[in-house]
Order: structure tokens, then C-alpha cells, then sequence
């Protein structure tokens, strides 16, 4: 991308598009080389394929997972890092528009998901709650609705007014590093059997077989676990998953700590948390991106990093250098709710999250898992049609 200001870009230090959850510190795995045989392969190494790997192992079969980059290559480990509950629509839109038994059964699955997340990789993730923060009075307004049909609904909020602003506070919700969580769930299922690759890109998938540029994976059952561009990979699902690109950026460590819990504002368009060690990391700004952010490249733009360099100093009032630049593709459904779907027998697709997949993505690819291997998920019934 081009200079477009002195204070935007003079000290960037890591590499282009990288996260700041990348600290470097991963040995790699191996590039599919020749046959291998398994129950069922896992189509990408993000949270989602991983998790489906952890039930795949629970229930007994044989993995082999694959993916086209490194582990969480994808959105999965290069995301905001916040863990919430509930759908991608607010809990009243959700109410609104899949009706209040389906809203609560899809809030409540995904609080016991964060609980199991927390557990399964407690290094990766800090119980801090998230602020849901109003950009204007009529924002306000919506934050109130929220919060009353959650409370209704015996969901633990709390209303907030603090240095941040109005809103109000999940104290169940957590951040963690997207990237981290990956990682340590990947060493763990290599260590434990799961056959992982990766530089191994899925060029044919069928039920018996997917295919490598230098492999072939023989199996029974195939689970694509891929959020961004689903429908390049999978043209069934073309019309009914729409890939755009999400960026952020991260500062150099701040000396004091501002931002206790992640924070997101106007209607969650912008999101930041701020680190441990003090960096904040903040995006957002997709829809005033425009068209352009429909997309299957996942480059940062000029447009969208300079509104949110705009919005860390004016906005948040932050003058620390921006250290990381980096965007990802995700995909996004019409209805809100995500992909889980058996597109062809034998294979199962799990996506579309709608910018929201780190909890619900999890699920998801536990369910797709289940459904391969048993035939049934009682995951799987909230996302239902
Ligand atoms: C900037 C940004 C911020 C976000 N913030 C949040 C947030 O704070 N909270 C939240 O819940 N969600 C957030 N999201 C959304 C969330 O990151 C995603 O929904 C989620 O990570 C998707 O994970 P996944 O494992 O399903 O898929 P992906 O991350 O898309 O992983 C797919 C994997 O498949 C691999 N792959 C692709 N094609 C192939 C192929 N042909 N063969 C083999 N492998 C392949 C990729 O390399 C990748 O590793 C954000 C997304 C972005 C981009």
C-alpha cells in the first residue's frame, strides 16, 4: 500500500499483513506427499477444521487434515480476538428474526462453547468480558433494547457507562490470541495421531478422495472447515456464502493499560482490544469500505487503513505507532446463521459466519464432525433451516 501520512506508516515493523498474533513461534508441519488413507479429511487447519479434528478423534475415527498456507493461515489467526456468545444479529435482532427459542438455543450453545474453549486452551484466552459500546443516541437506544430482551431472557449483562462510553457489558465473553489457541490445538492432535499438512491446498475434493498439488488423501468423509472464500472451494455453495475482507491494525505497546476488555461500537463495525503486553489491536470499517470489500483478496486497501488509523487517532485519541497491518476473508450469509451442510454425501461444508466465527465456528465444525461420523449432531439443530 502506499505512505498516507507520516505518522500512519513510519513504523511499521513487522512484515506486510501480518498479524500481531504472530510471534513466530512455530515449527511447521509437513507438505502432503504421496497416499495416505483416513476415516475423514479435514479441508483447513483454522479454528474451525481444528476443532472438528478434536471431535473427530473423540469419536474414534482416523484424521488427516489439510490446509493450503500454515495453521489458522485464514481468518482464524488473524482476527480481533474476541470470543462472544450469541449469533452474529444482536440478541434482540436474533429474536426478532429467528424467533426467542432458536435465539436462546444459539446464545446458549455458544456460552457453553466459550466455557469449553477456555478450558481446552486456557493460555490462549482472558475471561474479561466484552463492552458493547453506542457510537450515537440512537445507538443507545439500540444498546438498551439489547440489553433488556438479554436480561428478559436471564442472560448476564449489565449496563455501562465508563471511559469508553455507553453501552453495555457481557462479563462472560472473553478475548484470546486467534493464532495461539490454533497452534497449541494443532501440536496437540499431531501429537496425539491426526496425520496435519500443510502447503497442501485441496485441488479435488470428493467423499472417497481429496486431492494435493503432491497428494492424495483416500477416505470416507470430507469436512471443509473454510470461512473465507467457501464458495471458490465448494461452487455449490456459490449465491448462498459471499466472501468480503475484514482488516485491523496493532499498535506498539501503549505504557498504560486503557482498555480492560474488548470493545466493539457502531453496530460492531469497529472493534479493538487492547493486549496483554499493551498493544492495541483495532479494525472495523468494512462497510464504509464500500463495494470493493466484497472481495476475495485479503490485502490490506488504503481506503479501509486509513479509516481506521483516523479512528485510533482521533476516536480513541492513540498515538502509538502502528506496528502490524493485516486483512483476512471471511464469508457472509443472507440470514446471519452459518453454513453446515452436507453439499454433496460424504461431504460436509461448515462457513459462512458472517464475521463472527470464532465461537460459532467451533461449534459448527464439531457438528460437522459429529454428522460424518454418526449421521446425527445435537449441535447441529439450532443452525438448521
Ligand atoms: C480481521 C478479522 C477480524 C475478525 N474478528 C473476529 C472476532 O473478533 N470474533 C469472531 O468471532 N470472529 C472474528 N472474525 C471472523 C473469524 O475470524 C472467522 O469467522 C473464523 O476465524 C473462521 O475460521 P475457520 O477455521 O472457519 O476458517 P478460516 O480461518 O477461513 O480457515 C480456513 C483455512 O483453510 C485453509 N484453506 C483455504 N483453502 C484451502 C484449500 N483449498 N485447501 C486446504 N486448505 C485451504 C486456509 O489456509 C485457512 O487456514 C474476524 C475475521 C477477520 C478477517
Amino acid at each position: 500500500m502506499t505512505v498516507m501520512n507520516a505518522e500512519m506508516t513510519d513504523t511499521a515493523a513487522a512484515p506486510p499483513n501480518t498479524p500481531v498474533w504472530d510471534d513466530g513461534g512455530w515449527a511447521g508441519l509437513p507438505r502432503l506427499r504421496g497416499d495416505v488413507t483416513a476415516d475423514v479429511c479435514v479441508v483447513g487447519l483454522g479454528g474451525s477444521g481444528l476443532s472438528a479434528i478434536g471431535e473427530l478423534r473423540r469419536l474414534g475415527a482416523s484424521v488427516v487434515g489439510v490446509d493450503a498456507g500454515t495453521v489458522a493461515a485464514g481468518a482464524a489467526g488473524r482476527n480481533g480476538g474476541f470470543l462472544l456468545a450469541g449469533s452474529s444479529k444482536f440478541y434482540h435482532d436474533a429474536v426478532a428474526a429467528y424467533g426467542r427459542e432458536r435465539a436462546l438455543g444459539i446464545y446458549r450453545l455458544t456460552m457453553a462453547e466459550l466455557d469449553r474453549i477456555a478450558a481446552e486452551t486456557p493460555r490462549a484466552v482472558r475471561r474479561v468480558g466484552s463492552l458493547r459500546i453506542a457510537a450515537d443516541a440512537g445507538e443507545v437506544e439500540d444498546c438498551r433494547a439489547q440489553l433488556a430482551a438479554m436480561t428478559a431472557d436471564g442472560l448476564k449483562a449489565e449496563w455501562y457507562e465508563g471511559p469508553e462510553g455507553a453501552g453495555f457489558l457481557v462479563p462472560t465473553d472473553a478475548a484470546f490470541n486467534p493464532l495461539h489457541r490454533c497452534r497449541i490445538l494443532a501440536a496437540r492432535h499431531a501429537e496425539a495421531g491426526a496425520r496435519l499438512f500443510e502447503h497442501s491446498p485441496a485441488v479435488h475434493i470428493a467423499a472417497e478422495e481429496v486431492r494435493t498439488p503432491e497428494g492424495r488423501v483416500r477416505c470416507g468423509r470430507v469436512i471443509v472447515a473454510v470461512d473465507g472464500r467457501l464458495e471458490r472451494l465448494l461452487p455449490a455453495l456459490e449465491g448462498r456464502v459471499r466472501t468480503a475482507r475484514l482488516q485491523m491494525v496493532a499498535t506498539a505497546p501503549l505504557p498504560d493499560i486503557r482498555f480492560p476488555r474488548p470493545v466493539y461500537m457502531r453496530y460492531g463495525y469497529e472493534w479493538w482490544q487492547q493486549l496483554a503486553d499493551g498493544r492495541i489491536a483495532l479494525g472495523g470499517f468494512r462497510d464504509r469500505g464500500g463495494d470493493p470489500q466484497w472481495t476475495h483478496d485479503a490485502e490490506p486497501c488504503d481506503a479501509v487503513q486509513g479509516m481506521i488509523d483516523g479512528f485510533l487517532r482521533g476516536t480513541l485519541g492513540i498515538h502509538a505507532p502502528i506496528t502490524h497491518r493485516w486483512a483476512a476473508s471471511v464469508s457472509f450469509t443472507d440470514d446471519g446463521l452459518p453454513v453446515l451442510a452436507e453439499v454433496e454425501p460424504g461431504v460436509w461444508a461448515c462457513g459462512g459466519y458472517s464475521g463472527t466465527g470464532n465461537v460459532i465456528g467451533a461449534i459448527c465444525g464439531r457438528a460437522a464432525a459429529q454428522m460424518a461420523v454418526t449421521g446425527r449432531s445435537e449441535l447441529a439443530g439450532v443452525f438448521g433451516g
